[in-house]
């Protein structure tokens, strides 16, 4: 049952009552407005509402990434896929970008879950076969949804088409430099260790082009974390 250690453990009551599944697919979607990932967490929490997805991903690191159910359990957020995907919720509206936070949430995720679960590094061939895509990919309504909508939106469909997929995709074919690893904790500090020195990184945009060029990122606990930078030559 796993659980990813990057992302905030935020049970729905439905945890562990829905069952589960081989999961093959990971499907990202938009939540529709800008309200946090804790408030998303929030609404799926309601007992009237019985949809729900797997993780929510905020607009930075000060709003932490929720697993909301174990990855392996049923989410009902994609309809016909509901037993096979890990369902992604996106803050944010159909027309807004995803931040840079976002990407390197969605390419360090997608990594995570290529790892735990047999969902290649590959877009969706169809609606029914394993890989990424996002919610509206074959037709609204269609397999993944009952009604007519717009998820994830236009300009975040071209950002998984040109960015997070193509890193992942590219993150299938392993390197040998175990030289140069990302550390991260869970609330969002990240250092690049560089053999014995390690260098903090201050600026989401370096750390978004440090896990698109392929640097594996490693997710530790904040005492572990404190740890290491403490152990390191520090360049801070
Ligand atoms: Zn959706």
């Amino acid at each position: 049952m796993p659980r990813d250690p990057g992302s905030l453990w935020s049970p729905l009551p439905e945890s562990g009552k829905q069952g589960t599944g081989i999961k093959t697919q990971f499907i990202v979607h938009s939540t529709g407005d800008r309200g946090s990932a804790k408030a998303i967490f929030g609404y799926f929490s309601r007992a009237a509402v019985v949809v729900e997805s797997t993780f929510v991903i905020g607009l930075s690191p000060a709003d932490p990434t929720r697993q909301m159910l174990d990855s392996s359990e049923v989410a009902d957020a994609n309809l016909k896929a509901n037993t096979r995907a890990i369902s992604v919720e996106v803050v944010g509206a159909a027309t807004d970008p995803f931040t840079d936070w976002q990407i390197s949430e969605l390419i360090r995720l997608g990594r995570w879950a290529g790892a735990q679960h047999p969902i290649p590094a590959q877009i969706c061939p169809a609606w029914d076969q394993p890989g990424l895509g996002w919610h509206v990919m074959f037709g609204a309504p269609g397999p993944w949804t009952p009604v007519a909508k717009d998820c994830p939106g236009k300009t975040r469909i071209d950002q998984l088409k040109t960015i997070v997929f193509p890193a992942l995709m590219a993150a299938a074919t392993p390197s040998e430099d175990d030289d140069m690893l990302l550390i991260r904790q869970p609330r969002g500090d990240v250092a690049l260790i560089l053999g014995d020195r390690s260098i903090p990184i201050g600026n989401i945009n370096d750390y978004t082009a440090l896990t698109q060029a392929g640097i594996k990122v490693v997710t530790v606990t904040p005492d572990l974390y404190n740890g290491i930078i403490a152990s390191t030559g520090s360049e801070g």
